[in-house]
């Protein structure tokens, strides 16, 4: 199945088309609503291939929304790079299912069927200056909620402290106590309340809950927090604020209020749907409500996806930010040259259901590599360079030959290699004493170069310690394409550059970041960081890639062949060298050894 021209089906699309089919929506919008604390990871990546999916097909749309209404972890580069990895992430795909409003327009009361409401439009005007939505924005609204709640006699003010709550919740089995202050009058309430909203108390005072059912075998429904006071800059609000709203009041009401009508987020919040509702019905709002709908997240081997331990890798040093090719970060993704296409074949793949399983790393590499293959242009780099002087080949002179750019695509053409007298192959391509079938350069043997002629190892240079330092062979000035001896079959081809064209990058190898399967898995006592893989990054200073490289633009990627898929990096090398990110090997040889160590 593919992109272009599938449905999935699941779960969640199946409700959707219900809904519409028996008229209970007329029309879709989702929303993807990540908190601005850290960038966004591959797990993020799967639930927005799944929101923006659903709105691309059924002809809805998306909003983003900055869940922002914790301004202590929160930060403006947070919210730049999010919206750049679903732009990204989108292109070419379901970047018309953005919904953006005006920039700076939050909503404002107006009465809908006798009742106050506040709603946030996707705006349809052509050339103004759009944005995501803000969480934030709300906090006028969500204030004025909060209020209407207290006058209904269903939240109170509360003067425990925060460990007291806690305690007095009870567990599943245990029973929670009633606060003492939950039977305030609405008087007292609505007084503390907008004293707390004023400034009047310090941070951790009091807060806001709500009145619902201690005695509910949910302990969320047990009187959830609604506000809290924290004297905190916002980095959207400044210092408006002083008393911030929790998930739970925040969620539903800012889904009600951007006309969300299928809000989809992962299983650990089933047990918060019916705190959702709670408040939805407690307000008597105008306009049809949302509905929330759980899947199962994403987990991947080999690397750890909270936010909180991403963060801890990039402020650690362990990793050098967050866009290090070798993080689960949707910019390191990027950087290591995987296509936005890619993941989304790899979301595609894993489907959405509602069951918690692991899914193994080589599948997303298995989605990268198919991808390339089909786009990316076939060059010749040498990563650990050997050279090889051809005897018989006339001093100064440079040939060019024909070479083919991708052979899956012959749209791609064709291009001009240039070959000479000296040549660098792969260290790995030539054995003084072969291994059994080894069909590469060995001494008295014949090799064929790719694109090129047969040549023969006659002897070799050693340095002091012994190493080869140098080759030199002969080749047969009839062996190339259309030559006379062009057929004649030699068992292995390897691939080469000329040492007077090739062009000095730095490559950049990458591994698993972790070596267990499970890092997060600290069962056995051990600390997480501790699997850190500490091969993950093997840099090579002295590589070189033919000419037709230079040039192309950072983020492109490349098969080197025989070697793998190779990304441009932005960045400049140790020495100042433009340098290669390995985005992939050709095949997958992490299983392979598995096996072998198994
Ligand atoms: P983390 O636990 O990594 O900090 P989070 O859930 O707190 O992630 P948010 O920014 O709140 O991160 O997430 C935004 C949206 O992405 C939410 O709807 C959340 O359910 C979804 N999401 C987060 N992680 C995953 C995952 N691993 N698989 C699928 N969806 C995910
Ligand atoms: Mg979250």
């Amino acid at each position: 199945m593919s992109e272009e021209n599938s449905r999935a089906s699941d779960f969640i699309r199946d409700i959707i088309s219900n809904d519409l089919q028996e008229g209970k929506r007329t029309s879709i919008i989702t929303r993807f609503p990540p908190e601005p604390n850290g960038y966004l990871h591959i797990g993020h990546a799967k639930s927005i291939c799944l929101n923006f999916g659903i709105a691309r097909e059924f002809n809805g749309v998306c909003h983003i929304r900055m869940d922002d209404t914790n301004p202590v972890k929160e930060d403006e580069e947070y919210v730049d790079s999010i919206q750049q990895d679903i732009r990204w992430l989108l292109t070419g795909w379901a970047e018309d299912r953005i919904g953006l409003k005006k920039v700076g327009e939050t909503p404002q009361p107006e009465m809908v069927d006798g009742k106050e409401d506040f709603h946030a439009k996707v705006c349809e005007e052509k050339g103004v200056a759009l944005e995501p939505f803000y969480a934030s924005d709300y906090f006028e609204a969500l204030y004025h909620f909060a209020l209407k709640l207290i006058k209904a006699g269903k939240a109170y003010v509360c003067d425990l402290s925060p460990e007291e709550v806690d305690q007095m919740r009870g567990a599943p089995d245990k029973p929670g106590q009633e606060s003492p202050y939950r039977n305030r009058s609405i008087e007292e309430n609505l007084d503390l309340f907008i004293r707390m909203k004023n400034g009047e108390f310090p941070d951790g005072s009091r807060t806001l809950r709500a009145k619902v059912d201690m005695s509910s075998p949910n302990v969320w429904m047990r009187d959830p927090l609604i506000y809290r006071i924290r004297h905190a800059s916002h980095h959207h609000t400044g210092d408006k604020w002083c008393i911030y709203p929790l998930y739970d009041f925040a969620h539903c009401i800012s889904d009600y209020i951007e006309g969300i009508t299928h809000s989809i987020c992962t299983l650990e919040f089933v047990v918060h749907r019916a705190i959702y509702d709670w408040f939805l019905e407690a307000l008597d709002l105008p306009r049809q409500l949302p509905h929330q709908y759980e899947f199962a997240r994403l987990n991947l081997t080999y690397t750890v996806m909270s936010k909180r331990k991403l963060l801890a890798l990039v402020q650690q040093g362990k990793v050098s930010g967050w866009d290090d090719p070798r993080m689960p970060t949707i910019a390191g993704m990027r950087r290591r040259g995987y296509p936005a296409s890619s993941l989304r074949l790899f979301c595609e793949k894993i489907g959405v259901a509602k069951r918690e399983n692991v899914i193994d790393v080589s599948l997303l590499e298995f989605c990268v590599r198919e991808q390339l293959n089909k786009t990316a242009l076939r060059v010749m780099g040498v990563l650990r360079p050997l050279k090889v002087v051809i005897d018989n080949y006339p001093e100064g002179k440079t040939e060019e030959l024909e070479a083919i750019n991708n052979p899956e695509d012959l749209s791609a053409g064709t291009r001009k290699l240039l070959f000479g007298r000296e040549i660098y192959i792969e260290q790995d391509d030539f054995r003084e004493v072969p291994p059994p079938k080894y069909y590469r350069l060995v001494p008295g043997k014949e090799v064929r170069l790719r694109y090129a002629y047969i040549i023969k190892c006659e002897s070799v240079v050693k340095d002091v310690d012994g190493n080869v330092i140098e080759v030199h062979c002969t080749y047969d000035p009839d062996s190339k394409a259309g030559g006379p001896t062009a057929g004649r079959k030699v068992k292995g081809t390897i691939h080469w550059v000329s040492v007077q064209h090739a062009v000095k990058h730095e490559v950049r190898l990458y591994d698993r970041l972790f070596n267990v399967e499970d890092p997060a898995d600290e069962s056995d006592g051990t600390d997480w960081m501790s699997h850190l893989n500490p091969n993950s990054l093997e840099v090579l200073s002295e590589s070189y890639i033919e000419p037709s490289v230079v040039g192309a633009a950072p983020g492109t990627v490349f098969q080197f062949e025989r070697m793998g898929y190779f990304a441009l990096d932005s960045a400049k090398g140790q020495q100042g060298e433009p340098v290669f990110n390995r985005t992939v090997t050709l095949r997958d040889s992490w299983a392979k050894a598995q096996k072998k160590n198994s």
